[in-house]
């Protein structure tokens, strides 16, 4: 039982020695003997690996069930306990809890407070374990009480609302936690195992492991999207002349809705003005109000729906002061020449988002400090061409640009 052991003073836990205090405690035992495992009667030594752990040591391995454990096995388990104290959680490493099918051993129990009755089971896996064993596991600690958060290096469920995986990355003095990005969230089975393990492309980092264990007992490890939230609306377009009473002016031609820092997880949409007036619901006719209320103060035109003479369906264009429609063959598709027209933020639900965007839920993780940059996706879900992709300008997040330069 490696980062924790007994004495007659009650538990001793490795994570909170320093260099000094273990000294200390390494020469008290070598006189006392009075620190031993509550798995067996081995005696106990006091030991710090190649990565710096300090733990106890079986003197002698007999006929005891708990595992050997890797370095970064012992590291991880280290850094959770740490950060829970540091939260103000009590953590406990190596639990034993028994039931019907003998012994289980959770990696580091976090609770609130140490009556609660539930509580959280931090699990290291470093080695591949199959999905089903995960959930065997997962449901199992759920008989005693507890959730469970699994921290794996090939994570396996990818995406679970019952069994909560997030990746587990090296780095140079600890690990990074990551989890399955919009990309990796939508196209999984399309995905070969280069692509589902390539950091860049289907992962976002949430920041170190013990920031990522701080987010979780803050409750900023969420699943799906928030039920309430802000979105930011910016609406972009070009300079223009009315064909007809040569006025100067800049038609509305797409808006972006960023789903705010509640939902980090979730991408920016894109939605070309024609396709706005196409959107069902409360939301796009709210957005619609939102814009005319602005934008003949900004771009000299309001959004009007036009039915042509040859066509059944109706769309929005831009309506100049003098009454003519700007027709949206002559609008110009997104392009990063854009001017940003109107900015402003409206209150929804994840319902009213529907029509726009049918997200897949997800675990989610809400961090100022490390927020991720967000993808784009068009109506519906569909992928927005490299070409259109980079519209807003003038309007980065404040926190979205500290990301990009720390
Ligand atoms: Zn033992
Ligand atoms: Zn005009």
């Amino acid at each position: 039982m490696p980062l924790r052991c007994a004495s007659s003073e009650g538990d001793e836990l490795s994570f909170e020695h320093d260099a000094d205090s273990w000294v200390a405690l390494r020469a008290r035992n070598s006189r006392e003997r009075h620190l031993r495992f509550t798995c067996c009667d081995a005696g106990v030594v006091l030991k710090t690996s190649s990565l710096g752990t300090r733990y106890f040591a079986h003197q002698a391995r007999g006929g005891c069930d708990t595992a050997p454990e890797t370095q970064e096995h012992l590291q991880a388990k280290t850094i959770i306990c740490k950060a829970l104290k540091e939260a103000g959680w009590l953590a406990t490493p190596e639990h034993r809890m028994t039931d019907s099918d003998g012994v289980c051993i959770a990696d580091v129990l976090g609770k609130r407070v140490s009556e609660a009755l539930k509580g959280i089971a931090f699990e290291v896996q470093w080695s591949p374990q199959l999905a089903a064993i995960t959930k065997a596991r997962t449901d199992r600690y759920k008989e005693h009480g507890l959730r469970t958060l699994w921290f794996m290096k090939r994570p396996m469920p990818l995406n679970s609302k019952d069994v909560p995986v997030a990746r587990l990355v090296s780095t140079d003095d600890g690990f990074d936690v990551y989890i399955p990005n919009e990309a990796l969230v939508r196209g999984a089975e399309y995905m070969n195992s280069r692509e589902l393990s390539d950091l860049e492309a289907s992962w976002r980092r949430c920041g170190t492991l013990a920031q990522f264990v701080r987010g979780v007992v803050e409750g900023r490890f969420r699943f799906g999207l928030a039920s309430d939230f802000d979105v930011r609306v910016t609406v972009g377009g070009v300079a223009n002349w009315c064909y007809s009473c040569g006025a100067e002016v800049q038609p509305a031609t797409w808006i972006v809705l960023d789903l705010g820092h509640l939902n980090p997880d979730f991408p920016n949409i894109l939605v070309e003005i024609h396709e706005l007036g196409e959107v069902e619901g409360s939301f796009a006719e709210r957005i619609l109000g939102s814009i005319n209320t602005r934008l003949p103060k900004v771009g000299g035109y309001r959004l009007g729906r036009r039915k042509p003479k040859e066509s059944q369906a109706t769309y929005l264009a831009n309506i100049c002061k003098c009454g003519a429609f700007l027709s949206r063959s002559y609008l110009p598709y997104p392009s990063d020449k854009d001017k940003t027209l109107l900015e402003f933020d409206l209150k929804t639900t994840a319902e009213e988002i529907t029509p726009f965007y049918k997200a897949i839920d997800r675990w989610c993780f809400t961090s100022q400090a490390n927020p991720p940059s967000k993808s784009m996706l068009g109506l519906h879900g569909f992928p927005v061409p490299a070409l259109t992709m980079p519209p807003p300008r003038n309007l980065r997040h404040p926190d979205r640009r500290a990301a990009r330069e720390s």
